[in-house]
């Protein structure tokens, strides 16, 4: 959550600062705020709201000019978003400002020592005792207060920091949140993630937890937790600006919904050698998958509903229990986990707090990792054993869509790879199966032109209250994601139920004018899944059905047929996701949603 930016070099900072923050957005955006240092001493400006707002702000108060400067892009977890809760918060001599994303666990005890000392608190927030405690460990040298301050937090954090008495220079350290440095020519840049430097750098350095850079125009300076100076390791960024852009959609999540054969394409095909999985390059060698007593997926939100669907293929490819857990359930429930067990997590950033935290509880206990992440060099990916990246390129909507796609991609191959090395899954049926996976782009692509069908669904449908999503087997963890889908982007309530399990409570809620949205796309399931579509129909709900079969609306049975194309059943979450994206993105767009920025959401979920 929350968005850093911070930039040293010889143009006007606060342009560069705004440019970032805009690209920072989807991480939070409730409130913003940028300082800078400006004529000898620290020019702040911060309000509720969106960048723009900000950027308005700036102009009203007559801009800022500088070279230096700091920006954040609020999410909040202390203190509502207001403008005196947003960052960059100053310490009380009004010589430091700092911008922070994360959580300081300790910011009661903190507070009210600081508050006995003196040091009267303007806002709400964890984050500004920070600010005050910096000052008062600060005896003449930032490196060596940094360093103190540290010491005396617990929690999370990213942190960016300037002072004015050292103009031109940025300091950052980070512990649980991600922070890069932008590595340009006579200017540099910090941020959260790389969208936000791309438009002066591709290169970067990640920066590790505890680490601590001293960034000039010039140079970067870098120190390990011992105070000692380290050479940092510049990547470069792979993708082009282009990627981060909406390229002529009005929403970046249509864009995303739309590049999904892409995803998976790049996400399978580099993997495929003679129609079988080939892993070793993500360090997943067949041993990994022999003498396994269980596989653990562990993730949230969409990735869980990934990892659904990735319990149900690897159980049937590699006949191993497989246990699909929500992250932060997971790791306070003592879980039965150690030698012998495998744990996949899945997200997108990597950098979701639930899902590290889990996956270092794994680790804790014995069992291998594997980190299913789309973001290269990202926690989860330098912190787990094995790593195998989605290359869906820069997600930038808050709901995920082509990630989700891409998570899907990754599980089949391992479900592949896992038979094959357990002896369960024949070479021939593995092929046949990998030939398919192969094929999913074209397919998904077949599946995108239900978009005009959606979009008149969405019209039709968009003033309903209630949505109930249903489905069997792969059809009940798309209807999860389904549902999720709908709820993120067009604040509809909507329920996910397993066919079955409809007429044991839930069936009360059907009356005239619910929606259901029956998935059915497993041939061995279709009859079970039509008794129950049956149900609901006879007690006056409106059907949609999502079915691989050619079929024409049947009155007792459904209002409307959405097809999907045909597939093995083990590969079908991916086709019959694809209308359900566009069915949420269009009724989103027909009740006046925030597409890209739901309420209350934010893309990279950094806090617990
Ligand atoms: N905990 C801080 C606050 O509420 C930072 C939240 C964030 O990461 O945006 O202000």
């Amino acid at each position: 959550m929350c968005g850093i930016v911070g930039y040293t070099g010889r143009e006007e900072a606060v342009p560069v600062l705004l440019q970032g923050l805009y690209k920072l957005e989807y991480r939070g955006y409730d409130s913003a705020g940028v300082a800078v240092v400006q004529s000898g001493g620290l020019k702040v400006v911060k309000t509720k709201g969106r960048i723009k707002n900000l950027d308005e702000k700036i102009q009203q108060e007559g801009g800022m000019e500088s070279v230096c400067g700091i920006g954040h892009t609020r999410w909040a977890t202390h203190g509502a978003p207001s403008d005196v809760n947003a960052h960059p918060h100053i310490s009380r001599n009004g010589r430091i400002a700092l911008v922070h994303n994360g959580i300081i666990e300790n910011y009661l005890e903190l507070r009210e020592m600081l508050t006995q000392e003196g040091f009267e608190m303007q806002s709400q927030t964890d984050t500004e005792t920070v600010a005050h405690l910096f000052e008062r460990n600060f005896k003449g040298d930032m490196m060596q207060a940094l360093t103190a301050t540290v010491k005396d937090v617990r929690g999370s954090y990213a942190l960016g920091i300037v002072s004015a008495d050292e103009p031109g220079v940025l300091y950052c350290t980070k512990r649980d949140n991600p922070l890069i440095i932008g590595v340009g020519e006579g200017e540099n840049m910090i941020a959260s993630d790389i969208p936000a430097i791309i438009q002066k750098t591709k290169r970067y350095i990640v920066l590790n937890d505890d680490e601590i850079a001293r960034v000039t125009p010039e140079s970067v300076e870098l120190y390990n937790a011992l105070g000692q100076k380290i050479a940092p390791e510049i990547q470069t960024v792979n993708w082009d600006i282009s990627s981060a852009e909406k390229g002529g959609y009005e929403h970046f999540m249509i864009k995303e919904i739309m590049e999904q054969p892409k995803a998976v394409r790049d996400t399978v095909s580099p993997r495929l050698e003679n129609d079988l999985p080939r892993l070793e390059d993500s360090s997943l060698t067949e041993s990994l998958f022999q003498n396994l007593r269980a596989i653990h997926i562990v993730a949230c939100g969409s990735a869980l509903h990934a990892g659904l669907v990735g319990r149900e293929v690897i159980e049937r490819f590699a006949r191993v229990p497989v246990f699909a857990s929500v992250a932060s359930e997971f790791r306070y429930r003592n879980p039965v986990i150690g030698e012998g067990d495998l744990c996949i997590v899945i997200s997108q950033s990597g950098e979701t707090a639930d899902t590290l935290a889990a996956m270092r509880e794994a680790k804790n206990r014995g069992a291998r990792t594997i980190a299913i992440v789309n973001v290269v060099s990202s926690s989860a990916a330098r912190e787990a054993d094995s790593v195998l990246y989605t290359w869906a390129g820069p997600e930038i909507a808050v709901a995920t869509t082509k990630a989700y796609s891409a998570q899907l991609a990754a599980l089949y191959l391992i479900a592949v790879k896992a038979g094959l090395a357990r002896g369960t899954l024949a070479e021939k049926e593995a092929r046949e199966y990998c030939r398919q996976v192969n094929q999913l782009p074209e397919l998904i692509q077949q599946a995108l032109r239900a978009r005009p069908q959606i979009q008149y669904l969405a019209s039709l449908y968009s003033n309903r209250q209630s949505v109930f999503f249903i489905g069997r087997g792969v059809d009940y963890a798309a209807a999860q994601e389904a549902s999720l889908k709908l709820k993120e982007i067009s604040y509809i309530h909507s329920e996910a139920y397993a066919a079955g399990e409809l007429k044991h409570g839930t069936i009360s809620l059907i009356e005239d004018g619910a929606l259901v949205v029956a998935l059915a796309t497993d041939p061995a399931l279709y009859e079970k899944t039509l008794s129950n579509i049956k149900s609901v129909k006879a007690r006056g709900a409106s059907v949609i059905l999502v079915t691989e079969r050619q079929m024409e609306a049947d009155p007792e049975i459904c209002d409307f047929v959405v097809q999907v194309p045909a597939c093995d059943p083990a590969l079908s979450a991916s086709l019959s996701i694809v209308p359900m994206q566009l069915f949420s993105y269009y009724m989103g767009v027909y009740r006046g949603c925030d597409i890209d920025k739901p309420r209350n959401l934010a893309k990279s979920v950094t806090v617990e």
